[in-house]
This record gives structure tokens, sequence and C-alpha cells, in this order.
């Protein structure tokens, strides 16, 4: 079983959009175990306050290390392994299908810290996080919303969330976009579904899926097909 820990300052927010749906289920199933804390409860200050003015002057704040640290000692208060952190962060190498994948094989426990503000002291980073994950190259407002993307991608990686018979032909796992995809019925608004699906010729059916996976990548995402950089 695999279990993902989430310091934040919203909790609530991560309970709204995880309880439904496939995440939701898989918690009931007992194959994820989803636990959010709030970081304000650790707080030792008399008013509960997380966040202070950033030396050196500069706009915003600064989430403060004490909060952080103390839940994180709770967190981990008897562990015998250190569980792998992750901070979420617009600085962090961008996260991918391929770090999805890696993260759900080779740890079985997760603590994603969620930032706010103009993030969290340095000093916190230093200490305790082991990995930086951006979810794209552009700032959010709360670590929140890539934390719930982290979770999403990750949790699909576990075995028995996602009930899959072609999981390997999805969209960036083998490199490639995955080919159009059409339901009931043969026929909607004019547009027919491709005659060679409805052919039940399965090697036909691979061929021309293979092929429309390499035109619809060339096309939207033709960085994927050139050869990667060092
Ligand atoms: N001042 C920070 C900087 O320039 O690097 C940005 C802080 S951002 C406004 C507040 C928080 O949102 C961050 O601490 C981080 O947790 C989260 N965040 C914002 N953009 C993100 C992204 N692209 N990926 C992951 N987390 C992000």
């Amino acid at each position: 079983m695999m279990k993902i820990d989430v310091l934040t300052l919203f909790p609530g927010m991560f309970e709204a959009v995880l309880g439904d749906s496939i995440i939701g289920r898989a918690a009931e199933k007992g194959l994820l175990h989803l636990q959010y804390t709030n970081i304000r409860d650790f707080s030792l200050d008399k008013h509960k306050r997380v966040d202070d003015y950033p030396y050196g002057a500069g706009g915003g704040m600064v989430m403060a290390p004490q909060p952080i640290y103390t839940a994180y000692q709770h967190l981990t208060e008897g562990l015998e392994e250190k569980p792998h952190v992750i901070y979420l962060s617009p600085q962090g190498k961008v996260f991918t299908q391929e770090r999805a994948k890696a993260l759900a094989s080779n740890y079985s426990h997760l603590i994603l810290l969620c930032g706010h503000y103009e993030g969290v002291d340095e000093r916190i980073i230093e200490e305790i996080v082991d990995e930086e994950i951006s979810i794209g190259d552009y700032v959010l407002t709360g670590g929140e919303i890539p934390a719930m993307a982290v979770i999403d991608a990750v949790a699909r990686m576990i075995p028995g969330v996602v009930q899959h018979a072609n999981a390997e032909s999805e969209s960036l796992e083998n490199g490639l976009l995955e080919y159009p995809q059409y339901t009931r019925p043969p026929e909607f608004l004019g547009r027919k579904v491709p005659d060679v699906l409805l052919s039940g010729h399965h090697a036909e059916i691979v061929k021309w899926r293979h092929q429309k996976s390499l035109e619809r990548t060339a096309k939207k995402r033709p960085d994927l097909l050139a050869p990667k950089a060092e």
C-alpha cells in the first residue's frame, strides 16, 4: 500500500477533489492511504501564524520554518525509514509520466509539501526536502493544485487503481500520444467511425492505431519525437 501525506494550509481543498471518483475508490479499497495535515495546527505562535516577512525586504510573505518542521516531525516520529519528501515548486523539475511511474514504484511513503505566498523558508528545503517538482512553467498561488496533480498521476500507476487492459498505449507511456478513441454510435453528426475499427481485424487495428499515434504525435507534440538532449 502506498501512503501519501500532504502538508498544507488548506486540507479541505484535497478532500473536496480527491475524495470522489477513482482516487477516492482507491483509498476505500486500501490501495492508497491519503492523509492531509494542516501545517497551521503545529504553529507554536499564540495566533497560530504560519508566515512572516522576508529578511532583506521584498514583497510578500514567507512560510516560516517552525510550523512546517514540527508538522514534519509529527508525521515521521518513530518511522524507521525517512519518507521521500517532495516540495511542489515552480523551481522544481517539470513533472512527467515517467516520474509519476518512478515515484509509484520506488517509494511506499511520500510527503508532499505545499507552499503558499512567496514559498517556504529555504532552510526547510535544505533540511527535509528530497526533491522539488513543478507541474509546468507558470506560477500558481499555492502547491495544492500541483500536489493533487502529482497524487492523481502517481495513484494511477499503483496496480489495481485503474482497470486498464491497454495501459501501454496511453499517451506518453511509450513516448507517443494515444490513437483516436471512438465509442457508439458508429455515425455521429455525419462523422463515421473509421471502418478498420469496425472490421474486427485485430492486426489491422493495431497497425492503424500505431500509425495514428505516430501521426498525431508528429502533429501535436513533435518535441516527443525529437532526439533527447543529454
Ligand atoms: N516565490 C516563488 C518563486 O518565485 O519560486 C513562487 C511562490 S508561489 C506564488 C507559491 C507556492 O505555489 C509555491 O511555494 C509552490 O508550492 C506553489 N507553486 C506555484 N507554482 C507552481 C508550479 N508551477 N509547480 C509546483 N508548485 C507551484
